[in-house]
């Protein structure tokens, strides 16, 4: 089935509500049974069947078909933030004790998580330069029970070969999670090169509009059972139906959406390149990206998010360039429809965000959905500021 196709019609029952084109939102936290033989025969299929909706919701069930269906997995769970499917995706593959190898500069709540939080259940973490195999190989320990992976990741877009990167894995019995939030489904599909459990902050380009924060975890049906019967009901970190049907309707238009903001940064990034203040863009369909090759090959596109580093001579110049765009919003996030802005300057003194790794001169934009020239002009009128 093409994307369009599941978008349209897969895990919609229009004959189950009044042949309404859009499903409804089945704002019940319960749902009832004929017989007391009926509540026993269905609580044997929680995962099917409506009962509680912490487990199980119609409007939910409707979107996690779809999910699934576009990253080519079995199955799927929703949960009610990015942070909260990457949490009980990890908390599932390892038990206190296990070694997990990570990529350096991961989203900086998994960082978090794996690098902090976890400790106390003296799980220990390696992270590593994810661009070269050999690293992980390096790094597996006999109790190394977990690969976490985010390519590309969202600031400075280093990728790790997907197929190598599982290859090793399976091999020596290690399980693989990827952050899929940079390409989203249309773009990139990690399953297909065998990675174990695909997850994404929907609150990026699948809601897409900058008013829903939501996550996914994608997975056979063997580990998405074990998820939903251990993470997913314990921690109850699900969505609401209301927010789940503004996914739904966010996702009818997620391929023209990304296309076209992949169209408009490309346009951007071909004038940025010969501007005379640019030190250095990242974006990894970028003529000069170092992992080109491998970008082309498993991603189908990029979407509107990349960083630059800019000829400034103080942070107070970073600021002025920032400050003086008219049409990006400073803001964390990307994937709506609006262009934004994130410099890594305001994060140095952050106790929770603090990135000494990255240059103070690096700033990440995203592009909405404005014409390409309004944007080239606005930054055309942002450098003669510095
Ligand atoms: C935003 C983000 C997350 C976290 O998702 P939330 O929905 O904000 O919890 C995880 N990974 C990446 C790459 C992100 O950009």
């Amino acid at each position: 089935m093409d994307n369009q196709n599941i978008i349209n019609h897969l895990g919609e029952n229009r004959a189950d509500y009044e042949n309404s084109v859009v499903p409804p939102i089945y704002q019940s936290s319960i749902f009832c049974f004929d017989s007391v033989d009926d509540l026993r025969q269905n609580l044997k299929r929680e995962l099917e069947v409506p009962f509680y909706t912490r487990g199980v919701n119609p409007t939910v069930t409707t979107l996690r078909r779809k999910i699934a269906a576009l990253e080519k997995t079995e199955d799927a769970l929703i949960f009610g933030s990015g942070s909260g499917a990457i949490a009980a995706a990890v908390m599932n593959s390892i038990q206190a004790g296990d070694h997990v190898v990570c990529v350096q500069k991961p989203y900086s709540w998994t960082g978090k998580l794996l690098g902090n939080y976890l400790s106390k259940y003296k799980v220990e973490v390696s992270f590593i330069d994810g661009k070269s195999i050999d690293n992980f190989e390096n790094a597996i320990q006999p109790n190394t029970k977990l690969f976490y992976l985010e390519t590309p990741n969202s600031v400075t877009f280093e990728l790790q070969d997907l197929r190598a990167v599982a290859e090793l894995a399976k091999k020596k019995g290690i399980r693989t999670i990827c952050d899929n939030s940079y390409s989203s489904p249309i773009y990139q599909n990690p399953s297909e090169y065998g990675i174990d459990i695909v997850c994404h902050s929907a609150s990026k380009y699948i809601g897409g509009h900058s008013d829903v924060v939501a996550g996914i975890l994608c997975a056979s049906s063997e580990v998405v059972n074990s998820i939903f019967a251990n993470e997913f009901m314990t921690i109850g970190s699900i969505i609401s139906p209301n927010d789940a049907w503004l996914l739904l309707r966010g996702l009818r238009t997620l391929p023209m959406r990304i296309k076209q903001s992949h169209e408009t940064t490309v346009k951007v990034i071909d004038w940025l390149s010969s501007h005379p203040k640019v030190e250095k863009i990242n974006y990894p369909f970028l003529e000069s990206f170092p992992q080109l090759e491998l970008a082309k090959k498993q991603m189908r596109g990029c979407g509107g998010l990349f960083s630059m580093e800019i000829n400034a001579n103080s942070i107070e110049e970073i600021e002025t360039f920032c400050n003086s765009l008219n049409h990006f919003l400073i803001a964390c996030s990307w994937g709506g429809y609006e262009s934004l802005l994130f410099p890594t300057c305001a994060l140095f003194d952050s106790a929770n965000y603090n990135q000494t790794a990255l240059s103070w001169k690096l700033i990440r934009f995203y592009i909405g959905f404005e014409d390409h020239q309004i944007i080239i002009d606005d930054f055309s009128q942002a450098f003669n500021k510095i």
